[in-house]
């Protein structure tokens, strides 16, 4: 057997169930390597080793109850992952990368969490991420960047940069990300992991910190494709706290080893082969495109010919969202409250000491887009330029099943490139925003590396609530490549 902390999500399970090793075993380990590699990679903002102990050692207890009686073993008992600050546990901190929720310990679980944890899983802390999950390097973040383990001088992307890092630093087979714009997916694929975001309405934002509402999607970071669907499996489904998820069946994904993919039609989007896109990163993408097609799927150019608008449309829409979600951190109900003479004063002295500047940037466009004489001509525009997004995606979808694209222009880049201009990181999200506009799923993995040794991912998207069908070309890919299996020397 490969070390403990090597194990995929589906090894850990066979692990678990044939008794080769405890929960408590592989938790140990898997703290153990955190203790020793973290103070290089900052990919926890919080750490929760006691409650990870304490619930392995439940898990294992749960196992050996359940084996007496021959009832069914939940499906996750006693693996353990890591939890993006955004998303909530009762009991534990979190504070969304922020200073105004430094102390803010939620009294509820998210849904999708409560879901993984019904099925057994066990705690090892929240991880680091851009400030309210606004940016795309971790660099946002308010007490730390994380760094990327594949070269410790670069960013791992963001905003769920600390899940991807400790995917990739082997701290755990699983790491709960959440995408608005991009947050699962470009780190994935600068940390060289496997991404899936689901369907907008397909896992309950319920316990998912907002930032933009219509756009927020909660999924998981894992080192294979088989891994993210064992886990997506959990983590999806309706939920009535969650008015925008919907009542439509989970499917229980069964991957096989089957290899040939024809009959699968890939659309690949020309205006996602840009003029600024990396050589190496292109390259990187074609020849995976090339690989599905000897796998036997078929290949054809299409046009998604609104791609271009959605970053400006984004950037409205996002902002907007923010502009009204963040407005409930005013000192009184949660978090950072600055006391002075006058309520006014204490809003404004709480707000400004507890935000960021790019959250507060955010917040000025959000408002001013949103306000009387504006709203129609930034808002109300680009709510229209949405839905021709959205159709541009419904239109391809009639003559192919799933498109295939890069995910980032670049792979990662050094810390400190792009902090002094929000433009030319905001272009790092010029092909993953086009996804959460549309509400469509996608799924991130890694396809090679550019001439520097680091990762280059690919995207998978396909029609609203067809993940499965992406989670089987990419399991495909998986089993006839390689590079999913690499690791950074730490
Ligand atoms: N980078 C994008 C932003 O800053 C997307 C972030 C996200 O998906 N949470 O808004």
């Amino acid at each position: 057997m490969n070390r403990l902390t090597d194990l995929t999500v589906r090894e850990s399970l066979d692990a678990l169930n044939s008794g080769e090793c405890s929960s408590l075993d592989l938790t140990n380990e898997i703290l153990k390597r955190i203790d020793e590699k973290e103070p290089s990679i900052h990919a926890f903002l919080t750490r929760t080793p006691e409650l990870a102990l304490q619930q392995a050692k439940a898990a294992d207890q749960k196992r050996a109850q359940l084996k007496r009686s021959g009832a069914a073993v939940p499906k996750l008992l006693g693996l353990p992952i890591a939890v993006k600050d955004v998303l909530t546990v009762e009991g534990i901190r979190c504070t969304c990368g922020s200073k105004i929720l430094e102390n803010f310990v939620p009294v509820h679980t998210a849904t999708c969490v409560r879901k993984l944890l019904d099925a057994g899983v066990v705690i090892l802390g929240k991880t680091n991420t851009d400030e309210f999950a606004m940016g795309s390097s971790t660099e946002n973040s308010a007490y730390f960047t994380t760094r990327n383990p594949w070269d410790l001088e670069r960013v791992p992307g963001g905003s769920s940069g600390g899940s991807a890092a400790a995917v990739a630093a082997n701290f755990t087979a699983a790491a709960l990300g959440t995408d608005t714009g991009g947050s699962i997916r470009q780190p994935a694929s600068f940390c060289g992991t496997t991404g899936i975001k689901p369907t907008y309405g397909r896992v309950s934002r319920y316990g998912l910190i907002a930032y933009g509402s219509s756009l927020d999607s909660a999924g998981v970071l894992t080192r294979t494709v088989e891994d993210a669907a064992l886990i997506f499996d959990v983590m999806a489904g309706f939920d009535p706290r969650d008015a925008t998820t919907m009542d439509v069946p989970v499917p229980q994904i069964q991957l096989d080893n089957r290899t040939d993919l024809h009959g699968v039609r890939i659309g690949v989007p020309k205006e996602y082969f840009i003029k600024g896109i990396q050589p190496d990163v292109e390259q990187a993408v074609r020849a995976a495109i090339a690989q599905l097609e000897e796998m036997g799927a078929a290949i054809k150019e299409v046009s998604l010919p609104h791609t271009e608008y959605a970053l400006p449309v984004y950037y409205l829409i996002a902002p907007a969202e923010a502009s009204a979600n963040l407005a409930r951190y005013d000192g009184v109900r949660f978090g950072l409250r600055v006391e002075t003479e006058s309520n006014i004063e204490m809003f404004k002295k709480s707000r400004g000491a507890g935000f960021g500047s790019e959250v507060k940037r955010r917040i000025m466009l959000g408002t001013y887009a949103l306000s009387a004489g504006y709203y129609d001509a930034y808002y109300g525009q680009a709510q229209k330029v949405r839905t021709l997004i959205k159709q541009d995606f419904d239109k391809v979808f009639e003559s192919v099943d799933m498109i295939a694209a890069p995910i980032a222009p670049t792979t990662a880049f050094k810390r400190g490139v792009h902090t002094e201009d929000p433009l030319a990181m905001y272009l790092e999200d010029v092909f993953t925003l086009p996804a959460n506009l549309a509400g469509v799923p996608g799924l991130a993995f890694c396809c090679g590396f550019d001439n520097q040794h680091l990762p280059v991912g690919i995207q998978l998207m396909g029609p609203h609530f067809k993940e499965e069908s992406l989670f089987k070309v990419g399991h495909a890919y998986q089993q006839v490549t390689d590079w999913h299996r690499r690791s950074p020397d730490l």
